[in-house]
């Protein structure tokens, strides 16, 4: 079974996503992480840190070189966990090196169907909560359950400040929420939109509890 949910970032995707494989029995899979590995592999070839900075930023014009590079990255999921080859560099994904390019390496076409073939890979062996931005759409069209979660900038902004994971201040996060937003929504292939069939929830004023409890009620195993 896999129950879809896209949003923009900072909705609570992936926390609703999580609380929801926990109370369902199902994989929890948050498919930006798959894009993040692939941008922090890129970061790495360029001689950055294992945090993904410090290095020389890809020439993402280059796409047929980093199509190539892509699919050769030992991108895997495991327990919620993205791995390159045998470490487990989900601590290093939210840095600020890694979000500032992630929605430019996920517009490439190319990077998307290979990712797009690793998720449906790992998902054929269980069910699963996924989350990202065409898993409705694109990834798993005949979805058993779809759902888009959306939020107003202002509170998206918070909610990642006061993840504690970025040294930007809340008005830099908020430009940079802005600009992936204007990314994500272009994207030749993969964009972020709604699905017809979803459930639409605006959690801006809704904890995550309440959320998580509205969609549970719609699901039925
Ligand atoms: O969800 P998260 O913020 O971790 O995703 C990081 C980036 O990866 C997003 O800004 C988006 O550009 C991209 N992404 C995507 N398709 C998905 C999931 C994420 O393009 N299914």
């Amino acid at each position: 079974m896999v129950v879809a949910i896209d949003g923009p970032a900072g909705s609570g995707k992936s926390t609703i996503a999580k609380m929801l494989s926990d109370k369902l029995g199902l994989m929890f899979m948050n498919t930006g992480s798959f894009y993040r590995g692939v941008t922090l592999a890129l970061l790495r070839r360029g001689g950055s840190g294992p945090d993904g900075a410090g290095g020389k930023v890809p020439d993402l014009t280059d796409e047929d070189s980093i199509v190539a590079f892509t699919a050769g990255v030992p991108l895997d999921y495991r327990q919620g966990h993205l791995y390159l080859g045998e470490e487990d560099v989900d601590c290093h994904l939210r840095n600020d090196a890694v979000e500032a390019l992630v929605a430019k390496v996920s517009a490439i076409v190319g990077v998307r169907h290979i990712v797009n073939e690793k998720i449906r890979a790992v998902s054929k062996s269980m069910g699963i909560v996924c989350e990202g931005r065409d898993m409705t759409t694109v990834v798993f069209p005949d979805a058993e359950y779809k759902f888009y979660l959306d939020a107003s900038p202002a509170a998206r902004a918070k909610r990642r400040f006061d993840q504690g994971t970025s040294s930007l201040s809340l008005k830099e996060i908020e430009a940079s929420i802005a600009a992936r937003d204007e990314v994500d929504r272009n994207k030749k292939e993969g964009s972020l939109k709604i699905a017809p069939d979803a459930v639409y929830l605006d959690t801006s004023d809704l904890t995550i509890d309440s959320v998580c409890d509205m969609i549970v009620s719609k699901i039925h195993l």
